[in-house]
């Protein structure tokens, strides 16, 4: 059976796509069966994995509003070594038609259950809002990867979104729980970050996850080639720091 995450926070640029397409091909690297869900209408998490937003027929917007089926919409990303459910401009439009839809926050979900047992991880990157895409995300997943950047403001954040994720849980989805807070674009040698990162480990506990991704340049570069981080240059420390991570998420698994 898949675990389902969802990497959210309802920031912008901190990082959630970075973490989905890497972490969907460092799982993929150490043998694990992946789907990745684009639930962004700037569909970066697509381009990322070498797939081309604008030559779509279908999309993850076609899927929710009940369009196509899940094998149609589904396309395998060659660099990644997994699947993907792909998304551009249209899923803007889902926001405002799932309103008038059944079960509007659980589209996803009960679309998932064709192929929970394709895979072993299902990872959805949402967009910047805590908005009924986000939502769909939330109500189909088993937990929450919180990526954050050390900074003084990225507390603030936090408790909208975990307040959000408490509300779901009570109301629309009894197996959501936050897996972890992962830090991301860490740079040991701002004593700011070095702060914050020691006051989420107060906090927060084991839920804040020991690997740690740094700010590194060829992460950065890699969406340009259309090609995970990971695969783009395995040898960099955000490449060694993303497969570090997917195996915390085995081990983790186990014990969910
Ligand atoms: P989000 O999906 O939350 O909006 P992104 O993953 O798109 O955030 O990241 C925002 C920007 O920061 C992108 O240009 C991305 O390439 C860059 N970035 C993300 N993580 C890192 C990192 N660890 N080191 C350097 N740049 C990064
Ligand atoms: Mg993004």
């Amino acid at each position: 059976m898949a675990r389902i995450f969802c990497v959210a926070n309802q920031k912008g640029g901190v990082g959630k796509t970075t973490t989905c397409v890497n972490l969907a091909a460092a799982l993929a690297e150490a043998g694990q069966r992946v789907l990745l869900v684009d639930l962004d209408p700037q569909g970066n998490a697509t381009m990322g994995s070498g797939i081309d937003k604008r030559t779509l027929e279908r999309s993850v917007y076609h899927l929710l509003v009940g369009l196509a089926d899940l094998p149609a919409v589904r396309v395998a990303s060659e660099p990644g070594k997994y699947d993907v459910l792909p998304a551009n401009r249209d899923l803007a439009g889902a926001e405002v038609e799932l309103v008038e839809l059944d079960r509007r926050e659980n589209r996803l979900r009960d679309a998932l259950r064709l192929v929970v047992n394709d895979y072993d991880f299902v990872l959805v990157d949402c967009p910047p809002s805590l908005s009924m895409l986000t939502l769909n995300g939330l109500c189909a997943a088993h937990g929450v990867i919180i990526p954050m950047q050390c900074e003084y403001y990225a507390l603030e954040g936090l408790s909208d979104l975990v307040n959000t994720i408490k509300k779901v849980h009570a109301n629309l989805n009894r197996d959501l729980k936050i897996i972890g807070l992962l830090r991301v674009m860490f740079d040991p040698r701002v004593t700011l970050q070095q702060q914050v990162s020691a006051q989420l480990e107060g906090h927060f506990g084991d839920k804040v996850f020991s690997a740690i991704v740094p700010r590194n340049v060829r992460l950065a570069e890699a969406p340009s080639h259309g090609i995970p981080g990971v695969v783009f240059d395995r040898a960099s420390k955000g490449a060694k720091a993303y497969m570090a991570f997917a195996n915390e998420m085995i081990e983790r698994v186990k014990t969910l």
